[in-house]
């Protein structure tokens, strides 16, 4: 059997901003499949916080929905790329 054409594409649950309401509503969208040199890994926590808000209600300008909010989280990593410089932990 031929291996499996990796994926160009992979499908992403969310919840976003479709405007500046502040009100948030699940959300599918597509995004490129991982490379060598990227970390994937599953979000497990997303806090949202006044700088999101801020981009959520336009209050900067330039905010373009949907918006998925949230740049810090916390996850569990699923994947690791060959490029990958990785830290060794020590458990
Ligand atoms: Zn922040």
């Amino acid at each position: 059997m031929a291996p499996a054409a990796a994926a160009t594409e992979v499908e992403v649950d969310a919840w976003a901003a479709r405007d500046t309401s502040g009100h948030l509503s699940p959300f599918t969208f597509s995004r490129r499949a991982s490379r060598p040199g990227d970390v994937k890994f599953k979000v497990l926590f997303c806090g949202v916080c006044h700088s999101d808000l801020h981009q959520i209600h336009n209050d900067w300008g330039g905010s373009i929905y949907p918006m998925v909010p949230g740049h810090e989280m916390v996850g569990e990593v699923t994947e690791v790329g060959s490029d990958v410089i990785w830290p060794a932990l020590s458990t």
